[in-house]
C-alpha cells in the first residue's frame, strides 16, 4: 500500500530562535539578507506552516526599500520608508531575525520618537512595472516636492502651503524659532491676514493641493510617445501629457 505523504500544517505562531519574540500572521519581520553587509529585508508574514519534518516556513509579502525600486530613492523618500510590494515568497522561518512595525504614513508622522523598529509605508509597489498605488502624491513648497517626514517644514499663515526652510533662505534653527511665518509671495501681499491658529510643524497628510505623478519615467515617456503617435494634431492631449512628463523630469534624483 502506497504511503501517503503527510501534509503541511498551518501554525498560529513562530518564536524567533534565541528570543521570546512571537511572530504571527500579519506581523512585520526583519529577515536576514544573504549578503550580511546589507540591511535586513522587511516582510509581512502571510502564513506560517510546518512540513512533516517540522521545518517551519513562512509565506511573506516583501516590502521594498526605495533604493530597491525601479525608480530608485528620491529626495522625498523618508529614511524609514518602505513600499508594500506585490512580490510574495516562501522562506525558512530561520531567516527571521526580529520584528518591526510598519506604520501608516499618518501614524508615522505622529510618532514622538522613531525607534529602530519603526518604518512607514504610503505606497504599494508593483515589482514588475515599477508602478505605485496611489500613483499621485501631494506636493508642497516652491520646489513642488512631496512631503518627506524626515524634513522639517513650516506652514505659511497666508496661503497655508508648507515650505522647506532652505527653500525660503532660512536655516532649520531659524525656522524652529519662528512663531509666525509668511512665505515670500504672501509677505509681499499687504492683505495677507494673520491666522491665530497654533503653529503646526508638519503638513497634514490629507492636504492635497498639487500632485506629482509617480509613474516611472520610462512608462511616462513610453505613454507620451504612444500618445504623440495616436493623437498627433490633437493639442489637448499633447499639452496635458507634456506637463506630466515635465513634472516627472524636473525631479532631482537625489
Ligand atoms: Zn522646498
Ligand atoms: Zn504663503
Amino acid at each position: 500500500m502506497a504511503k501517503t505523504k503527510p501534509g503541511k500544517k498551518d501554525l498560529d505562531s513562530y518564536t524567533i530562535k534565541g528570543t521570546n519574540k512571537v511572530v504571527r500572521p500579519g506581523d512585520c519581520v526583519l529577515m536576514r539578507p544573504s549578503d550580511s553587509d546589507k540591511p535586513p529585508y522587511v516582510a509581512r508574514v502571510e502564513k506560517i506552516e510546518a512540513d512533516h519534518r517540522n521545518n517551519v516556513k513562512v509565506r511573506v509579502r516583501w516590502y521594498y526599500r526605495p533604493e530597491e525600486s525601479i525608480g530608485g530613492r528620491r529626495q522625498f523618500h523618508g529614511a524609514k520608508e518602505l513600499f508594500l510590494s506585490d512580490h510574495y515568497d516562501v522562506q525558512s522561518a530561520h531567516t527571521i531575525e526580529g520584528k518591526c512595525i510598519v506604520h501608516s504614513f499618518k501614524n508615522y508622522t505622529k510618532l514622538e520618537n522613531v525607534g529602530a523598529e519603526d518604518y512607514f509605508c504610503r505606497f504599494e509597489y508593483k515589482a514588475a512595472t515599477g508602478g505605485f498605488t496611489p500613483d499621485r502624491v501631494a506636493v508642497y513648497c516652491k520646489c513642488e516636492m512631496p512631503y518627506n517626514p524626515d524634513d522639517l517644514m513650516v506652514q505659511c499663515e497666508g496661503c497655508k502651503d508648507w515650505f522647506h526652510p532652505s527653500c525660503m533662505g532660512m536655516t532649520i534653527e531659524e525656522a524652529k524659532k519662528l512663531d509666525h511665518f509668511l512665505c515670500s509671495d504672501c509677505s509681499s501681499d499687504d492683505d495677507a491676514k494673520r491666522s491665530l491658529n497654533a503653529f503646526p510643524v508638519s503638513p497634514s497628510v490629507e492636504t492635497k493641493v498639487r500632485t506629482l505623478s509617480l509613474a516611472p519615467l520610462c512608462v511616462v515617456a513610453g505613454f507620451f510617445l504612444w500618445c504623440c503617435w495616436k493623437y498627433y494634431g490633437e493639442c489637448d492631449h499633447f499639452s496635458l501629457l507634456a506637463r506630466v512628463y515635465n513634472a516627472e523630469n524636473a525631479l532631482p534624483l537625489q
